[in-house]
């Protein structure tokens, strides 16, 4: 079973049942992180935001 990078607990999934691109969830520390490569599994950490980040933000401004 793969091991958590962020709080080395055990990760809940089993890495022959996972495809580079899925992404899984530490239910330790509820840190994402998405399957770049299986053989060997690595990891890489889903930053917050990151799909967010061209969120506008609305002007509320009166004239
Ligand atoms: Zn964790």
């Amino acid at each position: 079973m793969p091991i958590c990078p962020e709080c080395e607990s055990v990760l809940d999934f089993d890495e022959e049942e996972v495809d580079e691109g899925d992404v899984v969830v530490c239910d330790e520390c509820g840190t994402e992180f998405e399957i770049v490569a299986t053989d060997p599994l690595e990891l890489s950490k889903v930053e917050e935001g990151y799909e967010d980040e061209d969120e506008e933000v609305e002007d509320e401004e009166e004239e």
